[in-house]
């Protein structure tokens, strides 16, 4: 039986509570402690009475912590922390500050099962789905360290619709007024394109923004990059976006990678225009970032020029992301590359 209170939602924390004789309003009073206050231990729930807590941690109750084993700062302002968790696997998580924003793409596995030729996490073996404690603990542990987290991006090591539950039950508790309230137009779950997980977050009571990472207009480019691609082909994905677009009349985000004399023409933009043409999608451009183990090369700035503009003639919102937080490995498809030797 799961014990860890970081991993409950208030309702849960308050049948936990109840279950040890106190009252329903100390629910939210210890989540309040773990999700704003930022409490490390049952100790520091210091309105709850010793002897509660006392019989909660007797009950086997605790407060899961990850460990900060390293913390690395690009000069452009990117930072990355490197968590251990209990069982002593690592994960990175990125804060990237803006002027006005602080956003962090945070992990939800250790390892990833997907293997995309252009992401370093796929060349590290699958160890295990993070709990909803340890998704939302990435978040706890930066803003304790950075200040107020404004953007949360589901877009670090792992896939979030193979740990569905996990990264739901996370957003749910990130979102709560009482926590962290993080609103969940501020929140992405970015996939790399599995139908049941798309059309499944568009039967939830909860909607958070979706990203979808294509990298590719057709089937036979996007199977050489995306060995998922050969489960799921293009009409299938494209079917449950469009499903997801007529159950929510929301936007996605389609993420694609730029890489060099592979999927930049314009021939591949303008493929890429049609594709899109049934869904409501704006186009994030990435610059490939280069990994061990990968011989990939960015497109040139030329190419993802042109690249952009055909798809804006086409009608399609595109922008750019430039690539931060490269010289520390934090960049998109980066994440877990300083272990793949290992
Ligand atoms: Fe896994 Fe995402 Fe990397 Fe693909 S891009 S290997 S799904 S972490």
């Amino acid at each position: 039986m799961d014990k860890d209170l970081k991993n409950k939602t208030i309702s849960q924390l308050q049948e936990i509570i109840i279950a040890f004789g106190g009252k329903a309003y100390q629910g939210p009073v210890a989540f309040n402690f773990i999700h704003q206050k930022f409490a490390r231990s049952l100790d520091e729930f210091t309105t709850l009475k010793k002897d509660l807590r006392a019989s909660l941690v007797s009950g086997g109750y605790f407060l899961s912590n990850l460990k900060v084993a390293e913390k690395l700062c690009d000069p452009d302002g990117t930072e990355k922390y490197l968590f251990t968790l209990s069982d002593g696997n690592n994960i990175e998580t990125v804060l990237l500050r803006e002027s006005d924003r602080n956003t962090i793409c945070i992990s939800c596995q250790v390892g990833c099962k997907l293997g995309c030729k252009f992401c370093a996490t796929g060349f590290l073996k699958f160890q295990r789905d993070l709990t909803a404690g340890e998704i939302v603990d990435q978040v706890i542990k930066i803003a304790a360290d950075a200040g107020k987290i404004n953007n949360i991006v589901f877009m670090g090591m792992g896939e979030p619709m193979y740990n569905y539950d996990n990264c739901l039950k996370a957003v749910w508790i990130l979102t709560d007024p009482k926590g962290l309230n993080i609103g969940i137009r501020k929140q992405t779950i970015s996939t790399c394109g599995l139908p049941d997980g798309i059309r499944a977050l568009a039967e939830e009571d909860i909607y958070p923004r979706l990203a979808v990472s294509l990298h590719a207009a057709s089937d036979t480019l996007r199977k050489k990059l995306m060995p998922i691609a050969s489960k799921h082909p293009m009409a299938e994905l494209v079917s449950a976006m469009r499903y997801y677009q007529q159950k929510t009349s929301r936007r996605i985000t389609i993420e694609y990678c730029m890489i060099k004399c592979l999927n930049d023409s314009l021939s591949d933009a303008q493929a890429l225009a049609a594709l899109l043409r049934p869904l409501r999608a704006n186009v994030n451009l990435i610059e490939y970032n280069p990994h061990p183990g990968c011989d990939f090369q960015g497109s040139s700035s030329r190419a993802i020029k042109a690249f952009k503009d055909t798809l804006m003639q086409s009608g399609v919102e595109t922008i750019v992301r430039y690539r931060r937080g490269r010289n520390i490995k934090a960049a998109c498809g980066q994440l877990g590359a300083d272990r793949i030797k290992k």
